[in-house]
């Protein structure tokens, strides 16, 4: 049966093994809406994640997608013309975007028999060491999740300006592993950074993410010329527009396809950190294995790879990239790669 061009959506509700802590605060739930996009009988998906911390939420984007037309999208002939085209109908939605973004590659992908990562000319290179995230809790539960993810070559620690250098110095005790650390925001300035940053030199931190709040740009430019540890901006890089001036103070940047609409501005970002020099992680919120599968079609092209956010959900309805003895091996495939999407399609027809 040949389904009839549509653009569907359907709200989900994602969940982890085990609540996960920030310095945002601790959830064990993520709202997020699964799309789906079919024409001339071929079927991409797509999936739109965003915490709540974020502006958007599940109202935003079904409003968004309430004026999505089937025919403006099947008239987009690549990427950037359907980038073109999302931007015409609002300027924010970013989570919206990327999953209408990721859902067109997937479905461009299936139609002209190739991956996303062979579209865009990128090494067919499957297999990555990504990063495990250990998040906020007490610190013998941070420890005993260390313990547990040996196998990982690198180990992100969530910190959130509270017996920072403890938690580092009692993770370092069990483990080898190289260290990332993620602030998000925490660091009150750059004179309490300074209090850190020699001992996290000498304990193997190997990179330092979003430590100030927003625009604390004077702050993170202190604390760079004290090390050489690189500092990447996640919080305060969003789009392709921020990086020129986070290139000034910046080492790197973290891009997630639910900031920055999706795939196509990610490798655009990608291209343009690059010839600013910068480093680039590609990160993720809480996204099922949609959302990591289309991002890890771009882990080639990146210093950095944090793509651990379908690892510890009770509840992915589908399969796509593996995570294999602490790597991740991208499925050579066609679109992002998803291996399993019969548990999508239950949730289409459930809602119909
Ligand atoms: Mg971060």
């Amino acid at each position: 049966m040949i389904m009839k061009d549509s653009f569907s959506y359907v709200p989900y509700s994602l969940r982890t093994n085990a609540p996960f802590g920030t310095a945002h605060g601790v959830r064990s739930h993520t709202e997020i809406m699964i799309v789906r996009l079919s024409y001339d009988g071929i079927t991409g998906y797509g999936e739109a994640s965003m915490p709540p911390y974020y502006p958007e939420n599940q109202q935003s984007m079904a409003d968004f997608f309430s004026k999505i037309d089937i025919g403006a999208i099947k008239a987009c002939d690549s990427p950037n013309l359907l980038h073109a085209y999302l931007s015409s109908i609002s300027e924010r939605d970013t989570g919206a975007k990327a999953a209408v973004d990721i859902a067109f590659h997937d479905r461009m992908g299936k139609a002209g028999r190739y991956s996303v990562a062979e579209y865009y000319d990128i090494s067919p290179r499957v297999w990555f060491d990504s990063c495990y995230t250990i998040g906020v809790a007490p610190m013998q539960e941070m420890i005993n999740n260390v313990l547990e993810v040996k196998d990982f070559k690198y180990i992100k620690i969530k910190l959130n300006g509270t017996d920072d250098l403890k938690i580092i110095k009692a993770i370092r005790e069990v483990s080898d592993q190289p260290l990332w650390v993620d602030a998000n925001q925490s660091w009150i300035n750059a004179s309490y950074a300074s209090t850190l940053i020699r001992h996290f030199e000498e304990l193997g931190v190997e990179m330092i993410e979003q430590p100030f709040k927003v625009g604390q740009y004077g702050d993170v430019f202190q604390l760079a010329e004290e090390t050489d540890i690189p500092i990447v901006a996640d919080e305060d890089c969003q789009r392709l527009i921020d990086i020129p001036k986070l290139s000034r103070y910046y080492d790197g940047i973290n891009i997630k396809l639910m900031k920055c609409t999706g795939l196509y501005e990610a490798k655009q970002m990608i291209a343009l950190a690059r010839t600013l020099d910068m480093k680039v992680m590609i990160g993720c919120m809480s996204e099922t294995s949609i959302g990591i599968s289309a991002a890890a079609q771009l882990a080639y092209l990146v210093n950095w790879v944090d793509l651990d956010g379908n690892m510890s959900l009770s509840n992915d309805p589908c399969a796509g990239v593996k995570h294999i003895n602490g790597r991740i091996k991208l499925q050579d495939m066609e679109g992002i790669g998803l291996t399993d999407t019969d548990g999508l399609e239950r949730l289409f027809i459930e809602k119909s």
